[in-house]
């Protein structure tokens, strides 16, 4: 889970990182386009200006021109020597710079594409005079000795140039102690700016758009790899969570088989009436011990008991009660055998005991001590009081024995001459 939210954490910032150089990039590109635009403007008005520049030095190198008079054009009247008559009586108009900058002015201004106007912060023509926007740039190019002042409005480019003194403005300014080379004014050329503004609007609009576009994109990234990471990441848990489940029920089914191996186990090798070893298991650990027994040349003794006339008492008593005399027979006879020998129900009313390390004498002894507590003891309900007896048989293990059932077949022979004799007796075989 920790690991999940580092994942996002880190993706997302990746994502924002990634979104920032993107807006970034856009936003030096919009600034690259708007320069280039306004480079534009500043290459398009500085040319105008050096032409009427050019224009008034072809003039003023000229000493002037002089051109007929027509419509209305009046001489200069801040010129003193400002016309000529030709021989025919017509009528000469002399075009120094500064009246043929009025006269170009004039007439681009009524075109109305571009606009020129030459003013100076003393002009000698009161239309000259400059308004705030040029006295300010007059100001500034005069202390900063800079080659332009420009300015961006909302309809037009003001671009304000100095005009330095030449040897034909002193002919008008004779009275103000310019000398050549001084600044006295300045042109300004004024251009339209709506096409600029346009352009500047539409990458505007561009712009902006494009950052929309990739702010959604990168909140849409965002969510695409947040959901899909805590997909991932749930799918994983939900796995992990049926693993475990899974463990668990394999570990409860494993238990539960254990436990029923064990109960099939104790079926199988216990005497459901009883709770002794029944035949089968007494078998299977009796051959095991014979042949330990042969192997290590130790004693083993063998006791086969029955109980006598159990055939009576079933008869007498019922199935119910010889069943309950059977349990309390082997419950007492069981606590008399050391755990090291195996006491087993192998017949209806018939029990053998293996006594590992034991010659007959003792299996005797072991014998008389069972029969003596079986016969001490009986059977007692509030109707009933039933005595009991068993006979047994021993056989002890001999050099020549080849299995088991040798031995189990003497100890019974010594039964059947116990119950032929007298019952309630305990025999050992000798013949
Ligand atoms: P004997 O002294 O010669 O041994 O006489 P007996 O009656 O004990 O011998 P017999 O072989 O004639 O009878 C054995 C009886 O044991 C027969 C059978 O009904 C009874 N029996 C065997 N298994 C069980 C059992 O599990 N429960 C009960 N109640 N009786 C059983
Ligand atoms: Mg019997
Ligand atoms: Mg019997």
């Amino acid at each position: 889970m920790k690991n999940k939210n580092l994942l996002i954490y880190f993706t997302v910032t990746m994502i924002f990182c990634f979104t920032l150089f993107i807006i970034k990039y856009i936003s030096d590109t919009k600034n690259d386009y708007q320069k280039i635009s306004e480079k534009i403007l500043f290459q398009q008005a500085s040319t105008l200006f050096n032409n009427i520049v050019n224009t008034r030095k072809w003039s003023s190198d000229h000493g002037a021109v002089y051109i007929k008079a027509h419509d209305g054009i009046k001489p200069n009247p801040y010129l003193q020597d400002n016309h000529e008559y030709t021989k025919n009586g017509e009528l000469l108009i002399k075009m120094n710079p500064a009246w043929m900058t009025r006269q170009i002015s004039e007439m681009s201004n009524k075109k109305e594409n571009y606009f020129f106007k030459i003013t100076s912060l003393n002009p000698l023509n009161p239309i000259n005079a400059p308004d705030d926007f040029e006295k300010l740039a007059l100001k500034s190019l005069k202390n900063s000795n800079e080659e332009f002042y420009t300015s961006i409005g909302k309809y037009k480019y003001d671009f304000v140039a100095p005009l330095k003194v030449e040897v034909s403005c002193l002919e008008c300014h004779n009275t103000n102690n310019y000398k050549v080379g001084d600044i006295i004014g300045g042109i300004r050329v004024s251009i339209p700016t709506e096409h600029y503004t346009e352009n500047i609007e539409i990458i505007n609009s561009k712009t902006n758009l494009l950052y929309l576009v990739t702010f959604f994109t990168s909140i849409i990234f965002i969510i695409i790899i947040t959901f899909t990471i805590h997909s991932i990441y749930t799918r994983e848990l939900n796995i992990m969570k049926l693993n475990k489940t899974l463990e668990s029920k394999v570990n409860q089914r494993t238990k539960e088989l254990r436990r029923a191996n064990k109960k099939l186990l104790e079926i199988s090798t216990i005497d459901y009436l009883t709770n002794l070893s029944n035949r089968r298991h007494f078998f299977d650990i009796g051959i095991k011990a014979f042949h330990l027994a042969k192997r290590e040349k130790n004693d083993l003794s063998i006791i086969c008991i029955d109980i006598d006339f159990f055939k009576q008492i079933n008869d007498n008593y019922g199935h119910h009660i010889g069943d309950e005399i059977l349990k309390l027979i082997a419950n007492k006879m069981s606590k008399c055998v050391r755990k090291s020998d195996i006491l087993a129900r192998t017949g209806g009313e018939e029990f053998t005991i293996l006594l590992n390390n034991t010659n007959e004498n003792s299996a005797f002894i072991l014998a008389e001590k069972l029969r003596n507590i079986v016969e001490t003891s009986s059977y007692k309900n509030d109707e009933i009081d039933v005595k009991i007896t068993i006979s047994l048989g021993i056989s002890q293990l001999k050099d020549d024995d080849e299995d088991l059932d040798s031995i189990i077949l003497r100890a019974d022979r010594a039964l059947y001459i116990a119950k032929k004799d007298s019952r309630n007796k305990t025999v050992i075989y000798h013949f």
